[in-house]
């Protein structure tokens, strides 16, 4: 195969993977990846670093390996992955999502995680507008399914995007991982941006907000980073429960927030908790948040689900019996993203298999699926988890009392995310990890936090390990 044969079918592999990822887990594992060879007895892929070989061993190879075969004519046995990191004069790519960080010389730097290799940018060619806005065009109203649990939302929404700073402000969003919040808070960015073209609609995660202010400071850009948020006239804030416990975003996001409420700016945040279950969130930001709608939503009920399965496979341009749909619909309770997923998977395996979608075959196809649908579990296990597969790891070694210098880490880090993002106490924290004293969790977490001011890299580790976690990536 050519070198443009290898990119084109590299490019539609990626199109189908990208449905299953979250698209800040897509970005920060695939990006920069690319096929070096595709014949029936070597199939090579060149990614960025050894984070991302563990990544996609572990949860994408499977899906990978199907994916080429289909593409490639031919079934693949493995892969062969190569570490090809890019220099870094590089950087200046397209940014689809995440704003730009200031470099010490002025000049713009992408960070790192909300970088988009070109392969995953082909298919978005919105008008500036939205590029600037950070806005993901397929997030509109239209293509999102209305039922009982998230009628009020929808609606909050709708009146929103109708009437931008006049009926609802802010308007909160607030629900579990995968239930459209993102979606829908997008949907009103997006439908402003139709109506009235020349407003200015601003879309930021927290992190990002977070990150671009710390960079602003350190490069003493705090101007330019204050003049960016306080002059728009919708701003988009997703899943703000990452400011809790960070004193300083919580006052530059206070000040933000007046300097757009008093001017009648149409504020949007979403959260998987309501504002005042928000732990080491400031008063004043609380009141704040619940001065105009607050309006949750839940996993939508069966025929909702159904309904959406169904618009999903309108979009794909597929067509599966209604019993099918109905029997993945009352499968999957989870959430929407992976109601997708399993739509995703079952829509590979009649493609693969040449059969016809009957109940059984989905039945078949979805057992893996289902058999790993997590039994409710809790969140300091869903964490340990993460933790375990990130650094490759077993739950017994990360709880045992073993000190090897690679259990010692992983072992630190869940101490601290179980401080900071389930706000365990240091006694439950040592209790919960192999009956430890309070006083080792507290050194565990401080020695995190410390390492955390010196070590870039660990920082960026951090971050990947809280994606995998808040996105429920399987
Ligand atoms: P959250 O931000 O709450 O974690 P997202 O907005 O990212 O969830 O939604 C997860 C996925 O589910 C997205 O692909 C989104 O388009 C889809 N989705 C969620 N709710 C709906 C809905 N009501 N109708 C159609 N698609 C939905
Ligand atoms: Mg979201």
């Amino acid at each position: 195969m050519t070198e443009e044969q290898l990119s084109t079918t590299w490019k539609s592999v990626m199109h189908e993977l990208e449905l299953y990822f979250s698209p800040a887990i897509f970005q920060t594992w695939f990006k920069h990846s690319h096929l070096l060879a595709l014949t029936p007895g070597k199939t090579e892929i060149g990614v960025e670093n050894s984070f991302a070989i563990k990544f996609i061993k572990k949860f994408a190879e499977e899906r990978l390996i199907a994916t080429l075969s289909k593409e490639a004519g031919f079934p693949i046995k493995e892969l062969i992955y190569t570490i090809q990191p890019r220099a870094k004069t590089s950087k200046k790519i397209v940014v689809v999502s995440g704003p730009a960080l200031f470099t010490q010389e002025g000049s713009f730097e992408v960070p790192v995680a909300e970088m988009v290799p070109p392969e995953a940018t082909h298919s978005y060619s919105h008008p500036q507008s939205q590029q600037e806005s950070n806005l993901n065009p397929k997030y509109t109203f239209s293509s999102f399914i209305v039922g009982t649990r998230n009628r009020l939302a929808h609606a909050a929404a709708l009146g929103v995007a109708e009437k931008p700073g006049q009926l609802y402000n802010p308007l909160y969003l607030y629900g579990g991982v995968g239930l459209g919040k993102t979606h829908l808070m997008q949907a009103v960015g997006n439908e402003i941006i139709r109506r009235e073209p020349q407003k200015r609609v601003l879309y930021v995660s927290c992190e990002n907000f977070t990150n671009e202010f710390v960079a602003g400071i350190r490069a003493g850009k705090q101007e330019s980073f204050k003049k960016k948020y306080r002059n728009v006239d919708v701003f988009l804030v997703d899943d703000i429960q990452f400011m809790a416990g960070k004193d300083g975003i919580q006052e530059e996001f206070f000040h933000t927030f007046n300097a757009l409420y008093q001017t009648d700016k149409q504020i949007i945040i979403t959260s998987d908790k309501a504002p005042s279950d928000i732990n080491d969130l400031e008063e004043r930001l609380s009141s704040r948040f619940s001065m105009g709608m607050i309006a949750d939503m839940q996993l939508p009920d069966l025929e909702t689900r159904q309904a959406i399965l169904l618009s999903k496979c309108q979009e794909k341009g597929v067509t599966l019996p209604n019993e099918v749909l109905a029997y993945i619909a009352d499968q999957i309770e989870t959430n929407i993203r992976e109601l997708e997923g399993a739509l995703t998977t079952v829509l590979l395996h009649i493609q693969a298999t040449g059969t016809e979608p009957t109940v059984d075959l989905v039945q078949s196809a979805l057992r893996n699926l289902i058999s790993r649908k997590p039994l409710k579990k809790s969140g300091l296990e869903q964490i340990r988890e993460v933790v375990c597969r990130f650094y490759d790891i077993t739950p017994e070694d990360i709880i045992g009392q073993r000190r090897q210098k690679e259990l010692v880490k992983p072992r630190q880090v869940l101490m601290y995310l179980l401080k900071n993002e389930l706000r365990m106490t240091f006694p439950t924290i040592g209790r919960e990890i192999g009956g430890r004293d309070h006083t080792t969790a507290m050194h565990g977490v401080e020695k995190i936090e410390k390492e955390l001011k010196k070590s870039a890299e660990l920082s960026d580790e951090l971050q990947r390990i809280k994606e995998l976690y808040y996105t429920g990536s399987r």
